[in-house]
């Protein structure tokens, strides 16, 4: 055990693109920025189209191979890579809080599902489905694997993300090249790293880049899979470039995220867990709750417990902060959008219950918030009209619209009046009654009393504009595979 933690080990100074197995240099190289503290991190490769031919093929020569070997030898190198990250997690957590600005408990908290995906990933299987046996003959289902698979992974999770796409795809036979945002890329080319001690060359590689890579990546005639997170707009690119080769994809897109709050509820009982599946990692993940609709008869009093809880549980901070819960906005871009929004505030006249724009008329918004870095103050707005952007878009920061509703057939409606589709909760003690209104819900997961409920063993995605595809799970698994009808004859 000790000579294999010392096998596993590696620095977390350079970062460099895996490729067959090799720590491979690039001419260019580019640098992200810390969202905690505005300064650079280290240098990262920019990724050239010979780089992805070179790991396309390295990714094809492995390919026949690995398909080859049983579910239980693949999944044992999925269990020792997690072996290998455990064995890095002090450093690995460092360096994606720097990267994606989570603060300590949040970077530990990905690593702790990450670990957890792979552990149980490792156990699925996709066995062949018999239909029928009989004297005469017997029928078959098969799942067979596609061959070089591509993961385009977000800023926001970027190592569960990666990892759920990775450990399907290999342990359903596939090859894997992970495609991190630019914007995160440190975290996963260190994974690469350590992937490259564990598995046979080619089979999971890792290229960081500009704008350009992921577009080189879905257009490129070796790939026969792209599983792509990220928002709506890019997986209609992603979806329109994969026409062009017949790729198979997946696509987890964006969401907005409508909670229906009933009458029943303990009102202190569910504030906690409403305002942390609001506000965790401050906002910027798919799934948090992005529409707080709560009926009229407790909307006064739970907005003002809401308000109260958030303001004295939820510190915000950089990086490096043990106590801090909500980190910065992940890049300059996103920071802009989510200031933009926040600037709607005054222009339409949203009334804010907690927060708002930073400025010298609304100096207590800018609270403990850190001089440097991307922050913005957790806020809460109360009851805006339901065509307003703050409702109809993704804000993707730490801001949510609180909306009173009175009538459940009406509440329905407009929770389901969005294009996107990804997640929504019921929370009432009546669970009869709860579990009614989630199933006319309009999305890929539906919780009763929970949200961002997830585990790697369920499938996750989204409906209507949220997604194509499921990941994780079974049907996951599923969709890294060709279902292959398989008919024998037992006499010619
Ligand atoms: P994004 O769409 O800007 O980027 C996602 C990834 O796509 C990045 O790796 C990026 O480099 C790559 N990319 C960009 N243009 C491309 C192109 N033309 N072809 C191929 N790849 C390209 O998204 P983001 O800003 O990184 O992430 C935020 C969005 O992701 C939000 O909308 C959020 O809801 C969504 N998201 C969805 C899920 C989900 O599971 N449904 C999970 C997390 C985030």
């Amino acid at each position: 055990m000790g000579a294999a933690a010392q096998d596993y080990r590696i620095d977390f100074e350079s970062f460099h693109n895996v490729i067959d197995n090799g720590l491979t240099p690039t001419k260019k190289m580019r640098h992200a920025i810390n969202p905690s503290t505005e300064e650079p991190l280290p240098p990262v490769p920019v990724s050239t189209q010979e780089d992805v031919d070179d790991a396309v093929r390295a990714a094809h020569e492995a390919y026949t191979a690995w398909r080859e070997l049983s579910y239980e030898d693949r999944a044992g190198y999925l269990l020792r890579f997690a072996d290998a990250i455990e064995a890095n997690l002090d450093g690995l957590t460092d360096v994606l809080g720097k990267e994606a600005g989570k603060p300590v408990q949040a970077a530990g908290m990905e690593f702790f599902l990450t670990l957890g995906h792979l552990r149980e990933t490792a156990k699925l299987r996709l066995p062949d489905e018999v239909v029928e046996d009989n004297d005469e003959r017997s029928a078959v289902i098969r799942y067979t694997p596609l061959g070089v698979g591509v993961g385009i992974v977000p800023w926001n999770f970027p190592v569960l993300l990666g990892i759920g796409k990775l450990d399907a795809a290999v342990l359903t036979g596939n090859t894997f090249i992970w495609k991190p945002s630019p914007f995160s890329p440190y975290t996963s080319l260190k994974l690469g790293e350590l992937a490259a001690k564990v598995f046979p060359p080619g089979v999971v590689q890792v290229l960081s880049g500009d704008e350009d890579l992921g577009p080189r990546l879905t257009a490129h005639p070796g790939v026969a899979k792209v599983s792509f997170t990220g928002s709506t707009a890019t997986g209609r690119k992603v979806m329109q470039s994969c026409a062009t080769t017949l790729k198979r994809f997946t696509l987890e897109m964006g969401g907005n995220d409508a909670a229906i709050v009933c009458e029943d509820v303990e009102i202190a009982k569910v504030i906690p867990k409403v305002a942390m599946l609001s506000f965790l990692h401050s906002g910027q993940i798919c799934m948090d709750i992005k529409r707080l609709y709560v009926h009229e008869k407790i909307y006064d009093e739970f907005l003002a417990q809401l308000v109260s809880f958030v303001s004295n549980n939820f510190k915000t901070g950089g990086a490096g902060d043990k106590e801090a819960m909500l980190g910065p906005v992940q890049n300059s871009m996103q920071f802009a959008k989510v200031q933009d929004l926040y600037s709607e505030i005054g222009k339409q006249g949203w009334i804010t219950a907690l927060g708002g724009p930073v400025s010298p008329k609304n100096p207590q918004s800018n609270g403990t918030l850190p001089k440097k870095g991307f922050f913005m103050p957790p806020t809460i707005i109360d009851n805006p009209p339901d065509d307003s952007r703050i409702v109809v878009e993704e804000p993707f920061g730490p801001i949510i619209p609180v909306l009173k509703w009175s009538d459940e057939k009406d509440v329905i409606r407009r929770a389901n009046d969005s294009k996107m589709g990804l997640g929504a909760s019921v929370w009432s003690p009546d669970i009869e009654r709860a579990q009614s209104i989630a199933k006319k819900l309009e999305a890929g997961s539906i919780w009763v009393n929970t949200h961002f409920e997830l585990a790697p063993y369920m499938p996750f995605g989204g409906h209507k504009w949220s997604g194509i595809g499921m990941e994780w799970g079974i049907p996951g698994m599923k969709g890294w595979c060709n279902t292959q009808a398989m008919w024998t004859r037992k006499a010619l």
